[in-house]
């Protein structure tokens, strides 16, 4: 299965979306029932039956997960259904109306299939569809229908197949729509993430700037890199390193006086703070910030690890890019590396 697949398919939204439209397919064969038992189509009689156990029978397949062979199945017998109905009953019976709903459910089922392969098959039971909807109407020309049913009851045929119909568009796309919402809502959260620290990454970070829009000028921006990371990684190891950094991240998401904290890069963060004191008060606060990195002790494997941080803090001047505003703290943070580390240069 590829990544996108495991993306996609969620496996109890189709198990429900499966068991409900079985359901809902097994109602309307007990109410053809009735209604072919009233009208005396003794064959249809005979054919609904058949369609009534395969969808009883049709549940052992939702319930052994095998989806994509339930889409298939259900899909040929409403096939075989709707084409026995118009050939027996004719085409004012709306029988054949029920081809537009299966080619949603088609690409429904498709777009949920667990195999990529499947993907293209709605276009071709969609094709499908139409050649049979279009012979049907053909047929009905020429051929005259086995029953004569009175135009009362043809209305009343044609009403609901009007109705399945567009409950199934309606029904199907709705649920359609919200699902893929949700998935767009996750894989959109998902991309501003970083993976190790579960706090805003670069994108999300280069999207906040942006909404600040003029607001800019109200913010500083904070740089900082963790010193000496690499020999902490030599030492204790890649996964301690990636410990220090959860760590640091949550450090300093619960500080006082930021705004907004992102993981800009392997062991660099960003900080964004509104000005809403004087500039060297904000940079104090910063500062306070690496105190308390400097004050805190990191214990992985009970061994007490000592890491700091240097911070390079830059103000918003008006007209600078995101990517110089970025650049200009930077370069204090590089003035502190510099000038023997674990400060805050602004
Ligand atoms: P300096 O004080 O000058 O910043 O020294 P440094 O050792 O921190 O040097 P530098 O910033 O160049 O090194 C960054 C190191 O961070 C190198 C890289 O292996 C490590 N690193 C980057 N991303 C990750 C990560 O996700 N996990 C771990 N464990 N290490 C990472
Ligand atoms: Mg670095
Ligand atoms: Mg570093």
């Amino acid at each position: 299965m590829s990544n996108h697949d495991n993306l996609v398919v969620d496996n109890s939204f189709i198990k429900k979306t499966s068991v409900y439209s079985n359901t809902f397919f097994l109602m309307c064969h007990l109410g053809y029932l009735l209604f072919f038992l009233l009208t005396k189509s003794y064959i249809l009689v005979f054919v609904n039956c058949g369609s009534i156990m395969v969808y009883s029978l049709l549940y052992i397949i939702i319930k052994k997960k095998m989806y994509d062979l339930y889409a298939s199945i259900a899909g040929t017998e409403i096939t075989a259904f709707m084409v026995t109905g118009t050939i027996l009953t004719g085409f004012q019976t709306g029988f054949h109306l029920c081809l537009i709903g299966l080619c949603i459910l088609a690409f429904y089922s498709g777009y949920f299939s667990m195999k990529t392969d499947k993907k293209i098959k709605p276009l071709y039971w969609g094709i499908a569809f139409l050649t049979i909807y279009v012979a049907l109407y053909f047929i009905c020309l020429f051929v005259e229908p086995y029953y004569e049913l009175s135009l009362t009851v043809k209305s009343i045929f044609y009403l609901i197949h009007t109705f399945i119909v567009f409950t199934i568009v309606i029904i199907f796309l709705y649920v359609f729509i919200k699902y893929v919402n949700k998935l767009e809502n996750k894989i959109m959260n998902e991309s501003r993430t970083d993976k190790l620290t579960q706090i805003p990454n670069r994108m999300a970070l280069l999207e906040y700037i942006d909404l600040l829009g003029d607001e800019k000028d109200h913010y500083i921006l904070s740089i900082f890199d963790i010193d000496d990371f690499k020999v902490i990684n030599d030492r204790y190891g890649h996964i301690c390193g990636d410990y220090i950094l959860k760590e640091m991240a949550k450090l300093v998401t619960s500080s006082n006086g930021i705004d907004f904290v992102a993981r800009f890069g392997g062991e660099e963060f960003i900080i964004i703070a509104r000005l809403n004191k004087e500039f060297p008060e904000v940079v104090n606060d910063i500062d306070n910030i690496r105190k308390s990195i400097d004050e805190y002790n990191f214990e992985f494997n009970n061994i007490k690890i000592h890491s700091t941080v240097t911070i390079g803090v830059s103000k918003y001047e008006y007209g600078i890019s995101v990517n110089d505003w970025i650049e200009m703290a930077d370069k204090k943070l590089y003035d502190g590396k510099k000038s023997g580390k674990n400060k805050t240069v602004a």
